[in-house]
């Protein structure tokens, strides 16, 4: 077959305006908030990559789908077909749906997890991280070397490192590991895939000490589809029945159904224990809402039952995929340190590497962050020492292991002539990286201080 681009598998039905803001105005933003891209207005923004969470267009099945759901308080026909949909997906017996991914993990810790227990994961996003630790728990990073490494190349970088996984059991003994968890793809490890191979591996550790695994499923498409181009023997499998396999190896889920569920909002918690989904559905009625609609709307489950579907097509993984890897690219070529290989959902830039002349404790991801924003209105997010950086014992700060800047890309909701603009914005900004200034903390929070954070340009 001749090349041909891989293009958006969609037409576009309903388009939402974009306000140019113009660089003046970009200032006068960034002043008022203190050069902290979280205090923007959306408005003020061209194209906004700070997350790919929730911020996705749905399709006209979608709203088709809201627009038939049903409210009911208890036993809702929305809650059946999306019960119907995660079980085929997953093949777990009970369903739980909870308005986002976090919910899912506050029930489920709040009934495996004890004080002083430990759970290991490949690495814990911040969400799940902060549940283990808000039961007593110790939340434990146990991914491969190689997934540390942010130049280097490995098919697999989000896989679990099984030798320290068997040592964790041995020291703790299998009574203070009450779950493993793997997450797929591997968010806050850049967004890197978790290979069958090594699922089962983990499996076999689970099996033999009697630990469940549970997997953190919020990308499980992505992550289904470079299974599907980089592990060997799946190439001609589906994506639906590469993710029904992974769901296979393991007892059960968290979802945010905000990332591959296509969905503005929601989440569900999935497992085969029924007596754990008992005790899960008693929490649930406590704070989110009955067992049939767990703090979701009707129509929001018909939106999730749907995009779950849609999620899996191999036309959609093929353009998703390829449309993060396409920025990569372009950025890459134009000799600009970056996460590689390029993730399933965002693009990750290395500001330390970049502009070595702003050390961590002047943030250069900040200032890489800020000054993308200044020049061409594209809002990224800064994964750096801004956001991780912690005091030590003389008052000076221990930085973040790296100074990232996300891209992440909204499913389905940006054109490539948008990805287009945001290579030459990073294009232009790197060229003239040499000009570009730290900032110093004017003002923050105790914790989560890079919400709120006031900085200003050191002089
Ligand atoms: C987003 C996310 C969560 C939390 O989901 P929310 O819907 O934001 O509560 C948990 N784990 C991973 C890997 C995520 O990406």
């Amino acid at each position: 077959m001749p090349f041909r681009t891989i293009i958006e598998p969609f037409r576009i039905h309903s388009v939402q305006a974009i306000d140019f803001p113009t660089v003046e105005q970009r200032e006068a933003a960034l002043r008022r908030t203190g050069h902290n891209l979280f205090g923007l207005h959306a408005d003020e923004i061209i194209v906004d990559l700070l997350t790919d969470s929730g911020t996705g267009a749905m399709s006209s099945r979608q709203w088709a789908g809201m627009l038939d759901g049903d409210e009911s308080y208890a036993g809702s026909r929305s809650f059946y077909r999306f019960r119907d949909v995660v079980q085929d997906l997953t093949g777990f017996a009970e369903v739980i749906p909870v308005h986002q991914g976090r919910a899912a993990e506050r029930i489920l810790f709040e009934v495996l997890v004890e004080p002083g227990d430990v759970v290991p994961n490949n690495t814990h996003f911040d969400t799940t991280r902060a549940n283990v630790e808000h039961r007593g728990g110790e939340a434990r990073d146990l991914v491969i070397p190689e997934g540390r490494d942010p130049a280097l190349i490995h098919p697999f970088k989000g896989n679990m490192d099984v030798e320290p996984l068997e040592a964790t059991i041995a020291e703790m003994g299998r009574e203070r590991v009450p779950l493993v968890m793997v997450t797929v793809t591997n968010n806050s490890g850049g967004g890197q895939p978790v290979s069958m191979a090594n699922l089962r591996a983990v499996r076999a550790v689970c099996d033999r000490h009697g630990i469940p695994l549970f997997l953190d499923a919020c990308r499980f498409a992505e992550n289904a589809w470079f299974i599907k181009l980089r592990e060997e023997g799946y190439a001609e499998r589906t994506p639906r029945e590469i993710a029904r396999e992974m769901f296979s190896l393991t007892d059960g889920c968290t979802m945010s159904a905000k990332k591959d569920g296509l969905a503005n909002i929601g989440g569900f918690l999935a497992l085969n224990d029924a007596d754990v989904a008992r005790r899960c559905r008693d929490l649930l009625i406590l704070t989110e809402g009955f067992p049939t609609y767990g703090g979701l709307a009707g129509y929001d489950m018909e939106a999730v039952a749907q995009g779950l579907t849609e999620v899996l097509e191999e036309n959609y993984l093929r353009y998703r995929i390829r449309s993060v890897a396409y920025l990569a690219e372009k950025v890459e070529r134009a000799g600009i340190p970056l996460v590689r290989p390029a993730g399933g959902h965002a693009v990750y830039l290395d500001a330390r590497t970049l502009l070595p002349q702003i050390p961590p404790s002047q943030y250069p991801g900040q200032a890489l962050a800020v000054e993308l924003y200044r020049d061409g209105g594209v809002r990224g997010a800064e994964i750096g020492s801004l956001m991780f950086g912690r005091p030590g014992p003389d008052g000076t700060e221990i930085p973040a292991a790296m100074e990232l800047v996300r891209l992440a890309i909204p499913r389905r909701a940006y054109t490539q002539s948008h990805i287009d603009f945001v290579a030459e914005v990073v294009i232009d900004v790197a060229e003239r990286a040499d000009s570009l200034r730290g900032f110093r903390i004017v003002e923050q929070a105790p914790w989560l201080r890079h919400f709120t954070a006031r900085l200003e340009p050191v002089s």
